[in-house]
């Protein structure tokens, strides 16, 4: 999410006069930020603090804007702490920040917040150049409502509010007519968009075989669904829509029921494997990834080892683990029986060392097999031997190929996967898809 509104200010300052300037030369420094854990939280102050020493070494006024969900939750205090920071904009106040930004660069002494919600869906410019990614990220709603305990989420992207489809389509059309193949749609609980008063009566399942419906589009993903919300409908769609990519990210965060429902997750286990039951029926070559806590307050080690045992049986290709980290306001933050530091990160290698495993054996288990490759860049330089370009197969993975030398950006392409690695694939064209 924080990658997609990045690039549409990156475009949108482009569109403005502005361009991209090395650390050291910039006149304005932009962070958009994340507070979802406390790491990437604390990164944003260090970043700040190379700033001002890059002032102090220059001698001279560098210029600060911090945008996105640090700014929303303590925006006045980084101003107060960091005077050069001269804008702040949360969530929705990123639909205003290019003006602002204009603003104070045209005044030295002008100080911008823009944190407050909006009670719709914050539209934007799109600002689009002639070019589009081949894979492209399409927003179709803002916020949550679900308050699991221990997630900051709700209180700095503000409550639910899903995009009307008319704008979701459009925007997706004017990036397959500029070249892009491949459309994420996203959200923090995709399964619930339009179930809030703010769409206009078409549900996610309707939006997504209308988006899959596009002339020209190849690719489709959408992230994060919620195990709570999904519906038969969206299951039968990995069977109905061949556009849709048979990859599924669903957070399952423990395997214990126990702590599944301190986290306030609203399904148990069994609720969880039915749904990857019903899936693997759906499409049986669907690769599964997942987000797992370890860590929650009152984790005990059989709770922990419940986790394990789910990851087996959902047998997940990838995942993305975290150890738990208080977020201020949160109600886990609150509760007792905190995890040491020093077993969470025991548990966390544990699990990590098992998931790079299972996915150095998933990438291995596809050589000698065919797969649509999507090239987005040249990963190499070229020589005089060709090149090596960098694209994604059909399950979202890393696949790199040797091409002739030309421009395959967005192209789509058949290939025989040669070899695999810890993290990606290699392969051979076969043919033009
Ligand atoms: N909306 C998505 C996830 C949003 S946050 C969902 O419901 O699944 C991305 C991931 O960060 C979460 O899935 C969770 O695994 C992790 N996360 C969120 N809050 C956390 C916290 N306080 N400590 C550690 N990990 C956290
Ligand atoms: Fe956070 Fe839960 Fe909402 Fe995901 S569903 S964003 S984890 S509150």
């Amino acid at each position: 999410m924080n990658a997609n509104d990045s690039d549409w200010l990156r475009r949108a300052l482009r569109s403005r006069g502005f361009f991209e300037a090395s650390f050291e030369d910039a006149a304005i420094h932009i962070l958009n930020t994340c507070s979802v854990r406390d790491k990437p939280e604390h990164k944003v102050y260090s970043e700040l603090g190379r700033i001002r020493l890059l002032a102090a070494q220059r001698g001279e006024k560098v210029t600060a804007a911090v945008g996105g969900c640090v700014a929303q939750q303590c925006g006045k205090e980084i101003m107060r702490r960091f005077p050069e920071v001269r804008l702040v904009f949360g969530s929705d106040g990123i639909a205003m920040a290019p003006e602002a930004l204009c603003r104070i660069h045209d005044a030295p002494r002008l100080r911008l917040s823009l944190l407050d919600f909006c009670e719709e869906y914050a539209e934007r410019p799109l600002d689009m150049g002639a070019n589009a990614p081949p894979a492209a990220f399409v927003s179709i709603m803002q916020g949550c409502d679900n308050y699991c305990t221990y997630c900051i989420v709700p209180y700095v992207r503000g409550p639910q509010k899903s995009r009307a489809a008319s704008a979701v389509l459009q925007e997706c059309r004017e990036l397959i007519a500029r070249g892009t193949k491949e459309i994420t749609l996203l959200g923090q609980n995709v399964n619930s968009y339009g179930q809030d008063d703010q769409g206009d009566g078409t549900g996610f399942v309707g939006l997504l075989h209308r988006v899959a419906e596009l002339p020209g589009l190849a690719r489709l993903r959408f992230v994060t669904p919620h195990p709570k919300d999904i519906a038969p409908e969206v299951v039968a769609a990995f069977a109905d829509l061949p556009q849709l990519c048979p990859r599924l990210h669903l957070p399952l965060q423990s395997g214990s029921d126990r702590i599944l429902k301190k986290m306030n997750r609203r399904y148990d286990l069994a609720r969880y494997l039915d749904i990857v039951e019903r899936l693997k029926k759906a499409r049986p070559e669907i690769a599964l990834s997942t987000d797992i806590i370890v860590g929650f307050p009152g984790e005990t080690d059989e709770d922990f080892a419940q986790t394990m045992r789910a990851m087996r049986e959902a047998d997940f290709a990838a995942s993305f683990s975290f150890v738990y980290s208080d977020r201020p306001g949160v109600k886990a933050a609150l509760m007792p029986d905190k995890v040491e530091r020093k077993t969470a990160l025991a548990r966390l290698a544990e699990l990590q060392s098992w998931q790079n495993a299972r996915m150095e054996r998933f990438l291995k288990s596809r050589v000698g097999g065919q797969d649509a490759v999507l090239l987005e860049s040249p990963s190499r330089k070229p020589s005089s031997q060709g090149a090596t370009w960098q694209g994604r197969d059909s399950y979202g993975f890393a696949l790199n190929v040797h091409t002739p030398d030309a421009d395959y950006t967005g192209q789509l392409l058949t290939v025989k996967i040669t070899s695999s690695g810890k993290h990606s694939l290699t392969g051979k064209i076969i043919e033009p898809f």
